[in-house]
């Protein structure tokens, strides 16, 4: 077991009930503050740790890492230096702040350098994403699309069940939570009708998680699916704006385009993958039987339940969806392993994003498309009003955790308001 996911270790720093950062959490973000436009931390409660200064008072010693892989604007530093440093950085971590150590519990002065709380910090896209991709791995997800636009008895395509189905997307419109995105305008084409140009009037989320990689095999080679969890650092929450209009318009022949570059947003904070370990289960059953490359064998799927609330401008927050992680049809190792089985790289700070997750109730649909069926089920939120797509000044927030027996590991929020189209 990785010592940091010991589910009997406690903190000297206190953690609120109910907190999505125990101990056995301590995911990585970027933190920024009037004095200090970037470092490197992790959390424990609402108490945030500075890892350029944990380094500078000589807490890391003998581990891999310099005072400016932490003194830095981005992750990048630190995640090039791999799965094996990185888990020796989240148990060095684990034990400094645990119960049984006392050197920085009794140091005022290394405290006031070190901690912060979430109050006095503001968070930032953590990592400069290289790459993006986009899967398409829910079976429900597929089968819900397919049926409201295509044929309701074949609603999977062909290669759906063969392979991960995935496209590359664009990282530098991936924004960090709390950044408000513009609804897009685009070309959008009523049926029978040529097509106009104006503001999307069908702007949806999609729940989804997002995983961060670290680099992989030269050109040319190929990561295999049990190798595949070595090169990934960790997850966020990730709502990948879409806009259905512009998308059904422009998405034949090479699929999606303008629907969906316009901005994608990601919570601050990565949970790692080995802070995910306990949460490990079965990833539903493939029929047919996958080819050899797609096989795997373990617990491959992750156990983590998944939010999303709408809250209309000054209004409440409704809860509109729950969902889990663990209903896709394809997991990370085989998008992996599908990703590369070409000769195709990854790099250090490459984004995955999972696809749309949605479960098998009308409950657990990860979009608004699915939850209100193409708009003919409208949702009425608690203050009488409906929607079918996502309003101007709505504000979209998705959370998401994992829990069993004693221990409850989150990784806090996504939140995006959306504003109304510019006029220029
Ligand atoms: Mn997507």
């Amino acid at each position: 077991m990785i010592s940091a996911n010991n589910p009997a270790l406690t903190s000297w720093l206190e953690v609120p009930a109910n907190s999505d950062f125990p101990i056995q959490n301590l995911p990585f973000g970027v933190a920024s503050t009037s004095e200090n436009d970037g470092f490197v931390a992790t959390r424990i409660g609402d108490v945030v740790i500075n890892l350029a200064m944990l380094q500078a008072r000589g807490y890391l010693s003998g581990l891999p890492f310099s005072f400016e892989d932490f003194q830095t604007k981005t992750l990048n530093a630190m995640m090039k230096k791999g799965k094996q440093a990185n888990r020796s950085l989240r148990d060095r971590i684990s034990a400094i702040f645990s119960n049984d150590h006392d050197a920085l519990r009794f140091n005022v002065e290394d405290q006031a350098l070190i901690l912060s709380t979430t109050q006095a910090v503001q968070m930032v896209l953590p990592v400069a994403i290289g790459d993006y991709t986009d899967f398409y791995s829910s079976k429900e997800h597929a089968t819900n699309v397919g049926m409201m636009f295509r044929d309701p008895a074949n609603a999977l395509l062909p290669n759906w069940l063969w392979l991960p189905v995935g496209y590359h997307g664009r990282s530098s419109s991936i924004v960090e939570s709390g950044v408000s995105v513009m609804r897009p305008k685009g070309q959008l084409k009523n049926e029978g009708q040529d097509p106009v140009f104006g503001p999307s009037a069908r702007v949806d989320f999609e729940l989804e998680m997002g995983f961060y990689t670290f680099d992989g095999k030269p050109l040319g080679a190929s990561i295999s699916t049990a190798e595949a969890e070595d090169y990934i650092f960790g997850l966020s929450l990730f709502n990948d704006w879409s806009a259905r209009d512009i998308q059904q318009w422009e998405y034949v022949p090479l699929g999606p385009f303008l629907a969906k570059n316009f901005a994608s947003s990601i919570s601050p904070w990565i949970v790692t993958l080995d802070a995910l370990q306990p949460y490990a289960t079965e990833t539903p059953k493939q029929e047919p039987a996958v080819l050899p490359y797609l096989a795997f064998e373990g617990k491959k799927s992750y156990d983590i339940a998944l939010e999303v609330y709408l809250q209309p401008e000054g209004g409440e927050e409704n809860r509109i969806c729950h969902s889990n992680f663990k209903y896709m049809y394809w997991n990370m190792a085989q998008q992996l392993a599908h990703h590369t089985v070409n000769g195709c790289n990854i790099r250090c700070g490459d984004l995955m994003g999972s696809g749309t997750i949605s479960g098998p109730t009308p409950d657990s649909y990860g979009s608004m498309l699915e939850l209100a069926w193409k708009g003919t089920k409208p949702l009425v939120l608690s203050d009488g009003s409906e929607r079918k797509f996502i309003q101007d000044y709505d504000t979209v927030i998705m959370r998401g955790f994992c829990e069993n027996g004693s221990v409850r590991i989150g990784f806090g929020e996504v939140k995006t308001q959306l504003l109304p189209a510019t006029n220029d």
